[in-house]
């Protein structure tokens, strides 16, 4: 049975749904008196005005095919609800305030610990009880894998999991695609629901496919999820804020009544989503020679960022720093947790004007071949 099969269809919004009707009418003689933005005597190609609640189409399948992947049954078979949003923070609040709303099983989210700072407030404001399971081990600054299936297997049935798809923050330790295996047959056994933060796709290893890789592995092994999509950073749109959320759902009527739904999540907190950002990353994603140029440029981060990862382990080494420092080059994304302790970081700032989260974390993508060996100096003096 699908998680979505109890979801009502939602009547069309009384303003917005005009434009949508308006839309669908193929007669030339067609007129929209409904919505209320300002026409002169000629206007025919209006260019700045209101999205559909949902956001552009042209964007919101583009999205949807760059994170399931051309060849996803679900996206074959058009049973992939989804809207624009707000970025990816936007796309978790939508998802939180859909399953507080629809979730037909018990409203606990559960979070890897750490996690992204701002997940505990959007949740627990979206209406969800938050909770955490582990997923860092400090001793090895790896991923506490024993601890994070101990946790799945006693989370009550048909939990819901926050799962970071890639690069994860702030730890930038990720399970490999064998253990995303083992985690999602736990899920499946468990029915746990699984609903993914995605705001790195192709930051993590260069390419978008292999970044997807735990998504998709999911949607094929049957489970259906939930995904926030994030292009503030994979496209350096950060203050467009162009996101999307989506559901995967039983088939085309089920995901019409999600879609209507989420519409009425959608219109009272901000009625539509900005227009240019979605207009720039679907005018990317839509263009052959655009897409691959784009492409390009996500693999030259990401290997800058991998080649700092090398420079600054090799010098910590080199300089006989005490510790192990394999975590810095097996972490992976814009993020590293160093191992750094408080104290250690209010040294570096202090005697050595370096500035980090006290917990350790650095973004790696602040560091170039101009301070990687001042910094690498200072981090080894601090340590010693
Ligand atoms: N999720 C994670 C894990 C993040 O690290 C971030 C940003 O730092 C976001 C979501 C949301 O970012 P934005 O709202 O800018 O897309």
């Amino acid at each position: 049975l699908s998680t979505w099969s109890a979801v009502p269809a939602g009547p069309p919004d009384p303003i917005l749904g005009v434009t949508e009707a308006f839309k669908a009418d193929k007669d030339p003689r067609k007129i929209n008196l409904g919505v209320g933005a300002y026409r002169d005597e000629n206007a025919t190609n209006p260019d700045k005005e209101y999205l559909p609640i949902t956001g552009l189409p042209e964007f919101t399948k583009a999205a949807v095919k760059l994170a399931y992947g051309e060849d996803s049954i679900p996206l074959q078979h058009n049973a992939i609800a989804v809207t624009q949003s707000i970025s990816g923070t936007g796309a978790l609040r939508i998802g939180g305030a859909f399953l507080a709303r629809f979730y037909p099983n018990t409203k606990t989210i559960y979070l890897p610990n750490p996690s992204w700072g701002n997940h505990t407030p959007i949740f627990r404001d979206s209406g969800l009880e938050v909770k955490q399971y582990r997923y860092y081990d400090k001793t090895t600054v790896g991923l506490d894998f024993a601890g994070l299936k101990e946790d799945l297997k006693n989370m009550p049935e048909q939990s819901i999991v926050l799962l970071h798809a890639c690069a994860h923050n702030p730890t930038g330790v990720d399970p490999t695609p064998e253990q995303w295996i083992e985690i999602s047959d736990i899920i499946q056994e468990k029915k746990l629901f699984p609903f993914f933060d995605m705001a790195y796709q192709g930051f993590a290893s260069g390419s978008t496919t292999h970044d997807a890789f735990a998504v998709r592995h999911f949607v094929k092994a049957g489970h259906q999820i939930a995904l926030a999509q994030s292009f503030a950073k994979n496209m350096g749109l950060y203050g467009e804020r162009v996101g999307a959320f989506s559901l995967t759902t039983a088939d085309p009527e089920e995901k019409a009544r999600v879609e209507s739904q989420l519409k009425i999540v959608v219109r009272p907190m901000y009625s539509n989503p900005p227009l240019h950002g979605a207009r720039i990353a679907s005018t990317v994603l839509g263009n052959h020679k655009l897409y691959k140029e784009w492409h390009g440029e996500v693999e030259n981060m990401a290997n800058r960022i991998i080649s700092m990862r090398h420079r600054l382990h090799d010098n910590l080494v080199a300089q006989g720093t005490p510790g192990e420092w394999k975590h810095i080059t097996s972490q992976i994304g814009m993020f590293s947790f160093t191992g750094l302790t408080q104290p250690q970081t209010k040294v570096l700032a202090d005697k050595a004007h370096i500035y980090m989260t006290s917990d350790g974390r650095i973004s790696m993508a602040g560091l170039n071949s101009h301070n990687i060996d001042y910094f690498s100096e200072s981090v080894s003096k601090a340590v010693k």
